[in-house]
């Protein structure tokens, strides 16, 4: 068994909204992130999937404290990160990075990419030498498949899939245990996709990296995932292994994404029946009583309106949110 490198309890973020005028007061939460558990052992990639706004952003940003969380636990390989001083934090985030889902806005325009991939080197005072930085630089821009040769251009001078590559060579410039891929294909032609997937799985196993890789649907991830868990207005619906998602996802919510997932054999995705849902997500400034999907569930019942499921074990590690299960 895996050592637990990433353990989230319980977690919760939530977002006050203030009235505007000289006394603000808050007069709502947005409840972006509400009670989610998951643990990941040390190389393991677990795929965090959801529509978008169910807060699987906010829980990558939360993990890392890029956003500080409102109650819950972050464990990182032992460390409780909410009681990490600030000195101790720094330590967190030379282990802990985040490649972003749009390379062009993460990445300062003014900045020539050997500088923005260096930064994180100055920050953590790795390579004093300016020589041994740029000796570094190259070395990471060869490792995602760049020339050193364009150290010196500006972001504005790569395609987007190229762009992904500096920032993932970024992410990486401090060697980390566990990086957050935040949609990292998401703003990606097609066909660059494969390519960008491609190069985070081959540094995963060159590196040895932990992945939490978020994706707003189930075919960016059911290749490169070891376990995958689905979200759904602010809370975990499901957590299944590559064996367990072959055989099938449970809950309704986890089925509907994956009967959007294109099946390779043209006979089968022809013949296939998709489950459309009906009804608009919920918002997380209000969401529903008992079971957050209950409104769009083909299966709800009074029970699902009043009654919140718990997230139950079937067996295997396989979790699920959901009344059928109980
Ligand atoms: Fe549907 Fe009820 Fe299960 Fe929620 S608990 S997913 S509403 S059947």
């Amino acid at each position: 068994m895996t050592e637990t490198l990433l353990d989230v309890r319980d977690l919760r973020v939530h977002f006050p909204i203030y009235s505007t005028g000289i006394r603000r007061k808050e007069v709502a939460r947005v409840q972006a992130v509400d009670g989610v558990s998951l643990s990941i052992g040390a190389g393991e990639t677990v795929g965090l999937v959801g529509e978008s706004g169910c807060g699987k952003t906010t829980t990558g940003l939360a993990i890392l404290r890029l956003v500080e969380p409102t109650d819950g636990s972050v464990s990182f390989d032992g460390d409780e990160v909410g009681n990490l001083s600030k000195g101790e934090l720094r330590k967190l985030r030379k282990r802990a990075a985040m490649i972003f889902q749009d390379p062009f806005a993460s990445l300062d325009p003014r900045m020539s990419i050997g500088d923005s991939i260096s930064e994180p080197l100055l920050i953590h005072k790795l390579f004093p030498d300016r020589n041994d930085r740029i000796d570094r630089t190259c070395q990471l821009l060869e490792k995602v498949g760049l020339s050193p040769n364009y150290r010196d251009r500006f972001p504005h001078e790569f395609s987007g899939g190229q762009r992904q590559r500096v920032g993932i060579a970024r992410a990486l410039a401090t060697e980390p245990d566990f990086v957050v891929c935040d949609e990292p294909i998401a703003a990606l032609d097609v066909s660059i996709q494969a390519q960008v997937m491609n190069l985070l799985e081959d540094l995963q196993d060159e590196l040895g990296l932990t992945y939490l890789f978020i994706a707003h649907d189930l075919s960016a991830v059911q290749h490169l995932s070891d376990r995958v868990a689905v979200m759904y207005l602010g809370r975990i619906a499901e957590v299944a292994d590559r064996s367990q998602f072959s055989a099938g996802l449970k809950h309704p919510y986890a089925e509907s994404l994956l009967s959007a997932v294109p099946i390779p054999d043209p006979h089968l995705e022809r013949t296939r029946e998709r489950i459309l849902l009906e009804g608009d997500v919920a918002s997380p400034l209000d969401p529903p009583p008992g079971c957050r999907f209950h409104t769009r569930c083909p299966y709800a019942t009074e029970r699902c309106s009043n009654e919140e499921p718990s997230l139950r074990d079937l067996g295997g590690g396989h979790q699920v949110a959901c009344h059928l299960y109980d």
